[in-house]
């Protein structure tokens, strides 16, 4: 495979770009070689500057389940251009999206649009923290909620990948408020509230983690933290930036049946283009300025370009219901297909999968935490990469994010899927 483009751009972004990256996650600082420059991308399949074609597994981490450059996206994009790119001012599409997104995501009463989702959970943080008057909040660990100050420590993702899960830069006053727990461990909570007894305004986690590889709540998990954070008046917030729009129309709130207080969401919300939000209770979402004292604004949030994107995917979410049936179908496919093929071989490897959402972990332990996790073999993982990639099947280039399946694949394409798979598998026991 020629990608002499790629390592020419790599090779000069280099002197302009840290790391030759505008995000860590995209340099495959873990898996060696040099990351591939994209040109164009169109339904299941992305295209290098060299011309090499690539089917998809990321998806933009997450956004693009419909695929890419979806005609739905691309005409709406088209159309608002028409009418001028930013006015800095109210437009009928922001109350038109939020009216859309408090129907579909249960716990959604009031929203605010942000410009990302990083934004999105150092917003709904502050807000905890402002309307309960308290400091402290709980945060799973290998969890990712963005790079806002407090929420990297222990952080999974490209944080974990790059070998920096807790970020030099955040003062030990910031980290003192921001206490720690293992996911799936009830006990771990109960523990931390009664050592903390009033001092905490809220949990956050990620429902159903995906940036330590994917996990999944244990039965009982989710509805236990909802039940100690009511009854300490705790602020739950589930940070839905992967799974909002994804496991479900609204979520793994909907999915679990779990409502938390508050929800921040990003990725598919904006279609593609740069969009978080954060919404929760009518009375806590009434403390952000300008009917509360709590402070955040943006120049370019609820920019009409974004919010017509966000429009166009959210609608055919919302009123395609087949859509999550046919997703769930195409993630069991890939995920039973994998571990069909790796039982055959004789490779007992974990392999989690929610709906659209999987990770195959090169570990034969169960990963339902950040130490499990961690046991998974890293250099096994970069050679598997590798293999795939030269197959043309483009993974996230780290153990620990999950994958993000669309609707655009075919048949045919997790065919090829599974049979580039089991020669990768091959290859890299040989
Ligand atoms: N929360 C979660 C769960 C995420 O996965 C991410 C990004 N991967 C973020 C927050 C941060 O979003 P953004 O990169 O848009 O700032």
């Amino acid at each position: 495979m020629n990608i002499s483009e790629s390592k020419r751009l790599f090779s000069e972004a280099q002197n302009y770009i840290p790391g030759g990256v505008n995000s860590p996650v995209r340099a495959f600082k873990a898996v060696g070689g040099d990351p591939l420059f994209i040109k164009r991308a169109n339904g299941a399949f992305l295209y290098d500057e060299n011309d090499n074609e690539y089917i998809e597994m990321i998806n933009s981490w997450g956004p693009m389940i419909l695929g890419h450059n979806h005609p739905l996206i691309r005409e709406a994009v088209i159309k608002a251009m028409e009418s001028g790119t930013s006015f800095g001012a109210p437009t009928a599409k922001e109350v038109q999206i939020a009216e859309l997104i408090t129907s579909m995501v249960p716990s959604v009463e009031k929203v605010r649009m942000v410009n990302s989702g990083t934004e999105a959970t150092m917003s709904a943080i502050r807000l905890a923290r402002g309307y309960t008057g308290r400091d402290k909040f709980i945060k799973m660990e290998g969890h990712y909620h963005g790079h806002g100050d407090s929420f990297l420590i222990s952080a999974g993702s490209g944080a974990m990948t790059m070998g920096n899960p807790d970020s030099p830069g955040v003062t030990k006053g910031t980290a003192r408020d921001t206490l720690l727990a293992p996911y799936n461990d009830l006990e771990a909570i109960r523990n931390l509230v009664e050592a903390n007894k009033g001092e905490i305004a809220a949990l956050i986690l990620e429902p159903v983690p995906g940036n330590m590889g994917l996990c999944i709540p244990k039965d009982g998990y989710l509805e236990g933290l909802r039940e100690i954070c009511t009854q300490e008046g705790i602020i739950l917030i589930f940070d839905e930036v992967m799974t909002g729009f994804r496991l479900s129309k609204g979520g793994a709130q909907e999915l679990f049946g779990v409502t938390p207080d508050m929800t921040t969401l990003g990725k598919i919300i904006g279609g593609g283009l740069p969009v978080g939000a954060y919404g929760g209770k009518k009375e806590i979402m009434d403390f952000v300025s300008p009917s509360g004292p709590v402070y955040q604004a943006g120049t370019l949030s609820g920019n009409p370009i974004a919010m017509s994107a966000g429009m166009a995917i959210l609608n055919e979410l919302n009123e395609n219901s087949e859509i999550y049936k046919e997703l769930d179908e195409i993630g069991s496919k890939v995920a039973e297909g994998i571990k069909k093929i790796n039982s055959d071989l004789g490779f007992d490897y974990t392999v989690n999968q929610l709906g659209s959402m999987y990770s195959l972990f090169f570990s034969s332990k169960e990963v339902n935490n950040f130490d499990d996790a961690k046991k998974a073999d890293v250099g096994l993982f970069g050679q598997y990469f590798q293999a795939m990639l030269h197959r043309g099947i483009y993974l996230a280039p780290s153990q620990f994010e999950s994958l993000f399946l669309s609707k655009a694949l075919s048949t045919d394409l997790i065919d090829k899927i599974l049979t580039s798979h089991e020669e990768s598998v091959k290859e890299i026991h040989s």
